[in-house]
């Protein structure tokens, strides 16, 4: 594998190649391939030992390469797509047939993303073709968020645009019924509500036809047990790490995002027998933050 700073023409050949390339995006690294070339897609499930079961997100270039890509593209994408993108919000429409059944699980619907980082799009535009990402980690790893995190051997090039600015996995919405919110991200729902009218929450993972892959309970998990605290709980017996929102963590939940992977990276290599973290509270804004690290806590 080679690591590269930006050569986006060489990112682009391998993805045209069929080949893997580790790309930065706003909210963590992905793991890309050519979502129309159902080998190239097969060979992301094999690099991160991901369960073909998990239907992957749809990365393009612009609003209209998203549209390309869906039979049904609902008056809600449109509103959401151009409040929204790029950033770190995915929609989940029906799809149309040239996107392989690989690439969404056997699903009839794709999920669509226009990530908010200049190399991402810059790699998308100059592949020409939509690209296929889930996070460029081992299944039920840590998210990358920064490349010097994707493991080594994974892809077949890594770009490297520095670290992710948002840090935490987008917010993953569904339009092809009433609105559902599938992932929780840093985009407060009531924001949401606001352009769409009222949206249902997914709340038992693994239920219904749409469940997802990052609804999984091991999902976001350090090595090292993390245990949530709630306010007026102290920390377990032994050697560890406690998290204090305000203290050693901040205290606005978008840079508390920003840097919960980071942190969570780094300390898993120092043989800790805990993370203890404080439990931030149960708010719109702290949502993704949340759902993260119940996830990481299990
Ligand atoms: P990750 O594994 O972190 O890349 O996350 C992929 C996310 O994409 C999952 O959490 C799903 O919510 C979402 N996803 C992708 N495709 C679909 C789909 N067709 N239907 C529902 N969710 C999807
Ligand atoms: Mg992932």
């Amino acid at each position: 594998m080679s690591r590269g700073e930006g050569n986006i023409a060489h990112a682009a050949r391998l993805i045209r190649a069929g080949r893997l390339v580790a790309f930065p995006t706003e909210t963590v690294y992905g793991l890309g391939a050519n979502a129309l070339d159902r080998a190239a897609v097969e060979r992301i499930f094999a690099a991160k030992g991901r369960p073909r079961t998990s239907p992957l997100i749809v990365h393009v270039d612009s609003i209209e390469m998203a549209r390309g890509l869906a039979s049904i593209w609902p008056d809600a994408a449109e509103v959401l797509a151009r409040r929204y993108w790029p950033g770190p919000l995915t929609l989940v429409v029906l799809k149309r047939a040239e996107i392989p059944d690989v690439v969404t699980a056997g699903l009839p619907t794709v999920a669509l993303r226009m990530p908010a980082h200049p190399l991402a799009l810059e790699l998308i535009r100059t592949a020409g073709v939509p690209i296929a990402a889930p996070s460029a980690n081992r299944f039920t790893e840590l998210s990358p968020t920064c490349a010097a995190h994707v493991p080594e051997g994974l892809a077949d090039y890594v770009l490297d645009g520095g670290p992710a600015r948002v840090g935490i996995e987008s917010t993953v919405l569904s339009l092809v019924d009433r609105p559902l919110l599938l992932r929780p991200g840093v985009i407060p729902l009531p924001e949401i509500e606001a352009l769409i009218g009222a949206v249902e929450v997914a709340t038992a993972p693994e239920a219904g036809p749409h469940a997802s892959p990052g609804m999984h309970a091991r999902h976001y998990r350090p090595a090292t047990p993390l245990y949530l605290l709630r306010p007026g709980q102290g920390p377990p017996e032994g050697h560890g790490a406690w998290l204090r929102i305000g203290e050693e963590m901040p205290a606005d939940p978008l840079e508390y995002a920003a840097v919960l992977y980071e942190t969570l990276h780094r300390l898993d290599v120092e043989r800790l027998d805990w993370i203890a973290v404080e439990q931030p509270p149960e708010t719109a804004e702290w949502a993704g933050v949340l759902d993260r690290l119940r996830r990481a806590a299990g």
